[in-house]
């Protein structure tokens, strides 16, 4: 087939000969990254052709060396590479739904702990997505986020609810396996106090592998390190409230369980909005990230038993009034730029 008929606009059709295409075949045993590299072909001019020869029921010849399709963005990406995780029969099936048949499950089943919800199973299979070098991170980060979450509702029952029996915890934000471009918005507290259905208190939480108050194991954290957009985060829930507002730290240690992994939240411990405003020290990028972060004093923190008798005190009643008339405190103060 005349690489006329394909119905091509005339100026391409006529950089498409310069380049030495005649006829359909020509085109057809070139793939798109060849294309690409010719000079006055742009992704346009590729969309074009591609859709000219779809019409022909033809297509272009397949890169032997395109690019993996990161599973959780949804297109190809350069650093996209298999991705191994341990996961229960209920978070396979929540994972493929969002992100397409994996690209291998094991037939073996294993005992142990699932890499998403933490739960204890005897059906964990090993699951592999293509993720890119970011998405990767950020799966491989639920994991820890949801056990830090089990374990600051666990503490709250423990320590917390029984001097405040009237107070109920509720989860807000739960945390799930989002594909790339879906937005979540920081701005949502990941748990609300509440007293007869009316939002008391606020409570955003991070999660590390140190510990702030000695309450904790391993090395003794020296600084704690938020990103700016986190706090811009608690000081807009803050601000949509005007209630108290805290941040919360659980240390999150691992426990192999292999070939599996158990997250398992130690230290909780919790900084109100005064506190973080009067800990911060210096804000600066994180290293090898477009993202700036803001670092604070360990000593902003108090452990979590410490929180029912702050929330029964006279303090509570004043930050509220306080937050209701000042506004919430800047929390940290902007990187310098050169
Ligand atoms: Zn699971
Ligand atoms: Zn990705």
């Amino acid at each position: 087939m005349d690489l006329e008929q394909l119905g091509l606009p005339r100026a391409l059709a006529a950089r498409l000969r310069g380049h030495g295409f005649a006829t359909a075949d020509d085109l057809c045993a070139c793939n798109a990254r060849e294309l690409l590299d010719l000079p006055g072909i742009g992704p346009g001019a590729l969309a074009t052709i591609e859709a000219a020869l779809e019409a022909w029921g033809r297509r272009l010849a397949v890169d032997p060396w395109a690019p993996y399709v990161c599973a959780r963005h949804q297109r190809p990406t350069y650093d996209s590479s298999l991705t191994g995780l341990f996961l229960c029969a209920r978070c396979q099936t929540e994972y493929g739904d969002l992100l397409g048949e994996p690209e291998f499950t094991s037939g073996e089943t294993y005992r142990g702990f699932c890499a998403h919800c933490n739960r204890a199973s005897t059906l964990i299979r090993l699951v592999q997505w293509y993720f890119c070098g970011n998405c990767e991170r950020k799966v491989r980060s639920l994991g820890r986020g949801i056990a830090a979450h089990q374990h600051f509702a666990r503490m709250w029952e423990e320590v917390v609810a029984p001097q405040l029996p009237d107070i109920e915890l509720i989860e807000v934000d739960e945390t799930r396996i989002r594909l790339a471009h879906e937005m979540t918005d920081n701005s949502t507290e990941d748990f609300e106090a509440l007293v007869d259905g009316e939002v008391l208190a606020a409570f955003e939480l991070k999660s590390g592998r140190g510990h702030m108050l000695r309450a904790g194991v391993g090395p003794l954290a020296t600084s704690f390190q938020l990103d700016t957009t986190d706090c811009d985060g608690i000081y807009r829930i803050a601000q949509k409230y005007g209630r108290p507002t805290y941040l919360v730290n659980v240390q999150v240690v691992n426990r192999y369980s292999p070939p599996t992994v158990r997250h398992c939240g130690l230290e909780v411990v919790f900084a109100d909005l005064w506190s973080l405003d009067d800990a911060w020290r210096d804000t600066r990028p994180r290293p090898r990230e477009r993202k700036d972060a803001a670092y604070f004093a360990t000593t902003m923190f108090r452990p979590l038993s410490a929180l029912a008798t702050h929330v029964l005190s006279d303090a509570f009643e004043q930050a509220a009034i306080r937050l209701r008339e000042e506004g919430p405190p800047p929390l940290y103060r902007p990187a310098p730029r050169e």
